[in-house]
């Protein structure tokens, strides 16, 4: 498992496809200890990374629901988490998560946002809509290499900028949400129901 979960993880970086970082992973494997999660839904695959990390964390009957549109990408998921036996835990969605996600109907003990920028702030509505009450959102490369937190806004990346200060204003604002936003790879964001919500 070990040995194969490297070698999935040298490719991807070979390959520049941006899978979670090691710091990231360590505060999101603490999380999933405490909250022992059932269901975790993921928004970006790649190839199945960091769902394949997660999974070491479920509870028995636990399942990880993972959305990726890249049809290369979604292929080379299938084949990792195949040859690890995971094919019954980890299920593949293909397609655009702006269309899958408001299909979904069920309830989370763990989002993880990890796809395109420029749509987190529809990802956190649909996240919050099949949150279970004591579950965690986490969002990935919230701090985008320090563009977010910096007065940057003429770029290519400007839009995803904006969504991004705009998705960290909704969880920080947000009366029934209790969030921190840490400097862990490309920053995490952390939300959670405020207790008595
Ligand atoms: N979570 C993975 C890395 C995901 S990289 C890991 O840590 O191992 C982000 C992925 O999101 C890319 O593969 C990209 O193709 C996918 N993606 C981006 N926007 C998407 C969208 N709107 N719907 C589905 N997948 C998307
Ligand atoms: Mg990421």
């Amino acid at each position: 498992m070990k040995e194969k979960l490297n070698k999935i993880k040298e490719e991807a970086l070979k390959e520049h496809i941006p899978i979670i970082m090691d710091d990231t992973l360590e505060v999101v494997d603490k999380i999933l200890k405490q909250i022992k999660p059932k269901k975790i839904l993921e928004i970006g695959t790649a190839v199945g990374y960091s769902a394949i990390c997660f999974s070491e964390y479920l509870e028995a009957d636990g399942i990880i629901d993972t959305i990726e549109r890249d049809e290369e990408r979604v292929k080379e998921a299938i084949k990792n988490i195949t040859e690890l036996g995971l094919d019954k835990k980890i299920n593949i969605l293909q397609g655009d998560a702006v269309e899958i996600l408001p299909t979904l109907q069920n309830k989370y003990d763990m989002v993880f946002i990890d796809a395109a920028k420029g749509k987190y702030p529809f990802f956190l509505q649909q996240a919050l809509r099949m949150l279970n009450k004591t579950g965690v959102i986490l969002a990935d490369n919230v701090l985008y290499k320090g563009y977010v937190m910096s007065d940057y806004n003429k770029h290519k990346q400007r839009t995803a900028v904006r969504n991004l200060r705009e998705y960290i204003a909704e969880v920080t604002q947000n009366p029934e949400l209790e969030t921190e936003i840490l400097e862990v790879g490309d920053g995490l964001a952390v939300s959670k129901w405020k207790k008595g919500m």
